[in-house]
């Protein structure tokens, strides 16, 4: 379902992302760890080409991910991305929020558009709050409608770049719920997440990323208990 060959990625000197190959088969959850710097976001973001590359080649589905242009935007749609900061629209109500990307993008009916907002909200277990506007809700909240937003588009793919990370503590489980109970449709996800409980619970396998390499991929249960590398070693003695 992703496809990474041979990526290459720099920001001026600094080399990003060296050398990625990954295959992500339809329904796994790859959880991606890695110090702060690693290059977990910059990964995120050039699977939907937020961030181009400099070389190797990425598809989405056998699709190989266009530059620009329609062929990207359609494209995009179909990875939907939920960040640490949800970027709901202040001035429209959840369910507006939820319904905006498939009207316009999609040009489906509203009539058709509300009815599928209101089944994701039903989903992320907040329909009851359809009408209110995002500073009305809480954190974890927030960020199950943005869940709902980019699910809206029938995105083959998730990526989720840490979560949880703005939320409040007592706010964490009930987005990590959400995402285990996608995992467990048989969504094909890719998190960069802290939550170790949630890695070893939800994760198919694991990427331990450093100074933008992929140094160990595999399971989660080998990963946590016998790491290979020092430096992946040493990360977990700082997290566990
Ligand atoms: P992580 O998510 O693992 O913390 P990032 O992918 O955000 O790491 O960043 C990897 C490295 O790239 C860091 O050193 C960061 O400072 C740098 N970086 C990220 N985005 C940019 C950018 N837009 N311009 C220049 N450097 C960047
Ligand atoms: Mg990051």
């Amino acid at each position: 379902m992703i496809s990474m060959r041979n990526v290459d990625k720099h920001f001026g000197a600094l080399h990003v992302l060296r050398d990625i190959n990954l295959e992500v088969p339809r329904g796994q959850v790859v959880i991606v760890l890695g110090p702060s710097g690693s290059g977990k976001s910059t990964l995120c973001r050039t699977i939907n080409r937020l961030e181009p590359i400099d070389s190797g080649d990425i598809a989405i589905d056998g699709v190989a991910l266009p530059a620009e242009g329609k062929a990207l935007a359609a494209l995009r749609a179909e990875v939907g991305m939920v960040f640490q900061s949800f970027n709901l629209f202040a001035h429209k109500t959840i369910l507006e929020n939820v319904m905006l990307a498939p009207l316009k993008v999609r040009g489906i009916k509203k009539d058709e558009a509300r009815k599928h907002a209101y089944a994701l909200l039903e989903r992320v277990g907040i329909a009851d709050q359809a009408d209110k506007y995002p500073a009305q809700l809480s954190g974890g909240q927030q960020q199950r409608v943005a869940i709902a937003r980019s699910l809206a588009m029938d995105p083959k793919v998730m990526l989720f770049d840490e979560p949880t990370s703005a939320l409040d503590p007592e706010m964490v489980n009930e987005v990590l719920e959400v995402m285990v109970s996608l995992a467990k449709e048989g969504m094909t996800m890719l998190v960069v997440t802290h939550e170790m409980g949630f890695a070893r619970r939800a994760g198919d396998r694991v990427l331990f990323m450093a100074d933008g390499e992929v140094v160990e991929d595999t399971e989660p249960e080998t990963f946590f208990t016998t790491p290979r590398s020092e430096r992946a070693k040493d990360f977990l003695g700082k997290i566990l």
